[in-house]
């Protein structure tokens, strides 16, 4: 049924392919086929399923330069007939195996169920009825129905298509949709120009439609060419490429501290043996091996914890960007609001009319009641509202429920009140055509048969109806000429009304006994309808956040300018006066064309109303080239580039059409702004945690190098033998890391400026820190080793286990000077986190076992330092958490604060 077979599907009639699939369209596939095709044809899937195996996660892990070198000292340790020596490494090797493998593991496998939840779904029909499944659930045969805003998820035929338009420029680079058809085509006809299919990768920009898939996974023409598609997917996160080049700075210095070490040791006569196991241990102690790894974990910890916090990552190097992000620019309806529309008033000839909600549903007018069945201005207000619609019932009564937008759902709503009978209008008014809404033209029409006649019932934006209006019904339901007078008194009472917030939508008619072929010419004005749409309660808080995180809100709304300032005054956008761009009058917002001084204008604005979709990609590209880190919301199909060329795109998981949702980098599940406001906080949570844990492991392992390098230079004994290096190295470091990367986060993290998306993950700041630090712990660790052996007079063996405790316990108590600097002393984010202190009591544990337990201290060369001596180690380490608060108040810019380039905010 494949391949070859699938080359003709555009060849052959719609029956002969419903033949050949055995599938007729109005029941669609029985559970039972369904199945059967699924085990012989697989998932709807590009890749292979099942991701990466345990195989290939295990054979990562061995092929690292710490298993070889690990490997090597315990094959130089079985040379040199040191059994003991080489179980014990063999050991070490084996638990650091151990934890970078299930830390991979863990890493890689909720990666891929964040994927998973990121999937597209896809309208199906089987057994006689409608389902929403998982697109990878699609088989050969499925009845799939098509509308805008979908991403097509199989190669399919057409069965009926009504307007359907689809962008395939992924295939044929041309950004012009495609008109679709069904009729059979030549057998020669190019993939561009069948116009029979719809090609899984494609999306429907207009109209509807229903198809049949012919081919699903790699069968299908996408697939054909996936290996493309999946080198362009794999994107390699900045992140980690750059924890990989910070890693690779450190193997080269520290290596050649290693070497140099092993060689000054040579000259001061130790044995070689040692000297080489000695290098070995401070070799590991170089490499961090664990950062990407640890990154990755971090990572995806971060993105689940926002995923239940309703934020979807659906690319993982947003998560960087999220935290650098300096504007956000949002939709108004649906985001700052809560898309819950209520018709409040009406705008008639005759006077404003409100709705009383309060006794009943009461049209009030300025001399009392209104009954819809005198005043024909509203009757016909009321009928238009339900005939120019795209709500639809799930039966023919009017109490069912009903499916659809908030606004289209609302002009029902407020029609049912009065005594109009809904179904019976649209029964005598049965729907001939429809021009669905139009984002760029703001308006929406629908054609009806009524009595032999046509009746064209036209609602949009009221800056978009209005001046095509050429007459106006009155109450009594004369029809007058409109004057431009006339039309400039409308607009103005329009204006009052979208000052508090309202939003308002014109309605038209025209009735005519021919087709009419300009739908939106020589209409007859109605009147106005305005809703309420309420601002969500926690917009101004999560407003504020925004703001006082260094980041500005920019409104970008399709929405009247009056309203659009009305409502981001209640959301707090700015301070002072709001500084609004009506794009109508300011002009199209055109890169090529704007001058400087407009620029200027753009860059200052608060507000940007009446916009079309093709503006935001405008506005996103001037503010980025400004410096600014944009993230932008969207919805529609239009918003798509505007979403691509957004550092961050946001889609709407309600609202949003799958084009959209995969043309973003975040999908908001619930649509709500806070949400936003929220993942930004995460991303710089999880963006400060990577860094502390870089910082923490660094000065760990650089006191380590010091010590052994500086206590062997000075020609004193070694301070730290080879497998104490490795313990403390691949054992106790590893868990308070793995502890600060799980933190909360500062409390105060968004009361700082964004990052500089260019600046390092080790600034020169973290470098001074590391430095301060390890150098402290080095010190420390040198002079109690030093009084161990002269003043205290113990043996070497003794000294070295003093030392020992004192660097092992100086690196656990190193995790209380990660704090950042400006944070309070005692309660902060380390302090605060339990993870730090469970690492700290089993790395205590583990020490204690250490010294206490006979089989390990004696694998360790760990003796009874004595009671003086162990004090002398407990003091010596807890000073460095002393010194290094002091170090902390020399205010080390841990969080370079990088000066907000953009004005007010
Ligand atoms: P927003 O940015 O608030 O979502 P939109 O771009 O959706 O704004 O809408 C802009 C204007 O277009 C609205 O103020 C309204 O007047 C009009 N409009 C929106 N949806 C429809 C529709 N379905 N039918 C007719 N007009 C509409
Ligand atoms: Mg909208």
């Amino acid at each position: 049924m494949r391949g070859g077979h699938q080359m003709k599907a555009f060849t052959q009639s719609v029956e002969d392919v419903l033949a050949w699939q055995g599938v007729s369209p109005d029941q669609g596939l029985t559970e039972n086929s369904v199945v059967q095709r699924r085990a012989k044809f697989g998932p709807n899937l590009l890749e292979k399923a099942g991701g990466t195996s345990v195989l290939e996660v295990i054979l990562h892990q061995v092929n690292s330069i710490i298993v070889w070198l690990l490997a090597g000292a315990a094959g130089f340790a079985l040379l040199l007939g040191d059994r003991a020596e080489a179980i014990a490494i063999a050991v070490v090797l084996i638990v650091n195996f151990t934890i970078g493998f299930l830390t991979e593991l863990r890493a890689t496998r909720s990666m891929e169920a964040l994927r998973r939840i990121a999937q597209v779904s896809a309208r199906v029909r089987r057994n006689g009825s409608e389902y929403v499944v998982n697109a990878a659930e699609l088989v050969p045969g499925d009845i799939v129905l098509l509308q805008e805003g979908d991403v097509v998820t199989a190669d399919m035929r057409l069965i009926t298509s009504t307007g359907l338009r689809c962008d395939e420029s992924v295939f044929t680079g041309e950004s012009l949709p495609e008109a679709k058809e069904t009729f059979a085509l030549e057998s020669d006809t190019t993939l561009g120009d069948r116009v029979n299919m719809v090609f899984k990768g494609t999306a429907v920009t207009r109209g509807h439609a229903v198809a049949v898939v012919v081919a699903t996974g790699m069968s299908t023409e996408l697939g054909h060419i996936s290996d493309l598609v999946r080198s362009a997917g794999a994107k390699v996160a900045p992140l980690e490429r750059r924890l990989n080049r910070l890693g690779h700075k450190l193997i080269w210095l520290t290596l050649g501290l290693a070497i140099f070490t092993v060689f000054a040791g040579l000259a001061r006569g130790h044995a070689l043996e040692e000297m080489v196991q000695t290098g070995i241990a401070l070799a590991v102690a170089a490499v961090p091996e664990g950062l990407p790894v640890v990154a990755t974990l971090t990572l995806a910890r971060g993105m689940w914890r926002m995923a239940s916090r309703n934020a979807l990552i659906s690319n993982m190097p947003s998560v960087e960007t999220l935290g650098a992000t300096t504007i956000i620019m949002t939709d108004k309806t649906g985001t700052l609001t809560e898309n819950r529309m209520a018709v409040v008033r009406y705008l008639l000839s005759e006077g404003d009319v409100r709705i009383d909600r309060q006794n009943g549903h009461h049209f009030i007018g300025q001399a009392g009641r209104v009954d819809p069945a005198v005043s024909n201005a509203l009757k016909k207000a009321l009928q238009i509202g339900v005939l120019c619609n795209s709500a639809s019932t799930s039966g023919d009564t009017d109490d069912t429920t009903l499916l659809g937008d908030p606004m289209e759902r609302a002009l029902v709503e407020v029609a049912s009140t009065s005594d109009s009978n809904q179904a019976q209008l649209r029964r005598t008014n049965p729907e001939i055509g429809q021009h669905p809404f139009d984002p760029d033209l703001k308006m929406m029409a629908t054609i009806h048969a009524a009595d032999g006649e046509y009746l064209v019932a036209v609602k949009g934006a009221p800056e978009a109806v209005v001046p095509r209006c050429t007459h106006l019904i009155n109450g009594a339901g004369n029809i007058s000429e409109l004057s431009d007078e006339d039309r400039a008194k409308w607009l103005s009472r329009i204006e009052t009304a979208a000052q508090e917030g309202l939003r308002t939508l014109a309605l038209a008619f025209r009735q005519t006994d021919a087709e009419p072929d300009n739908l939106f010419d020589g209409l007859a004005l109605i009147g106005v309808v305005c809703f309420r749409d309420p601002i969500r309660a926690n917009v101004p808080k999560a407003v504020r956040e925004a703001r006082d995180a260094g980041v500005r809100v920019i409104m970008v709304t399709g929405d009247h300018a009056r309203t659009a300032v009305a409502i981001a005054e209640t959301a707090g956008l700015v301070d002072g006066d709001i500084r609004v761009v009506d794009s109508n009058e300011f002009g199209q917002i055109d890169l090529d064309t704007v001058s400087d001084k407009q620029l200027k204008e753009i860059l200052e604005t608060d507000v940007f109303a009446r916009v079309e979709p093709a503006t935001k990609l405008s506005l996103a590209t001037i503010f980025q080239e400004s410096g600014e880190i944009v993230a932008m919301t969207g919805d529609g199909v239009n918003d798509a580039p505007a979403l691509k060329k957004a550092d961050i795109g946001i889609a709407m998981g309600q609202r949003g059409t799958d084009v959209a949702r995969e043309a973003s980098d975040m999908v908001l599940k619930d649509d709500n702004f806070e949400t936003i406001v929220a993942a930004m906080q995460q991303g710089r949570v999880i963006l400060d945690n990577i860094r502390t844990f870089v910082l923490y492991l660094m000065s760990c392992n650089v006191s380590e190098i010091l010590v052994v390098g500086l206590a062997i230079g000075f020609g004193l004994p070694a301070p730290l033998l080879p497998l104490q290096i490795l313990f403390l190295n691949l054992v106790t470091d590893v868990f308070p890391a793995f502890a600060l990367g799980m933190g909360q986060g500062d409390a105060r993290i968004m009361k700082r400026p964004p990052r500089d998306p260019s600046e390092p993950i080790v600034t020169r700041g973290h470098w001074a820190l590391i430095g301060l630090l390890g150098s402290l712990i080095t010190v420390l660790t040198l002079v109690a080793f030093a009084i161990a052996l002269f003043w205290l007079n113990l043996d070497t063996g003794a000294a070295v286990t003093v030392s020992f405790l004192t660097l092992a316990l100086a690196q656990l108590w190193n995790v209380f000077n990660m704090r950042a600097s400006d944070s309070p002393l005692v309660v902060n984010e380390v302090t605060q986190n339990p993870y730090v202190w469970g690492a700290l009591t089993l790395c205590l544990g583990i020490i204690s076992l250490a010294l206490w337990l006979p089989q390990l201290s004696h694998v360790l060369k760990l003796q009874d330092p004595g009671f003086a001596g162990l004090c002398l180690a407990i003091g010596l380490s807890t000073l460095h958490v002393v010194l290094g608060q002091a170090i902390l108040r020399f205010d080390i810019p841990r969080h370079i604060q990088q000066p907000h380039l953009t004005g007010p905010i």
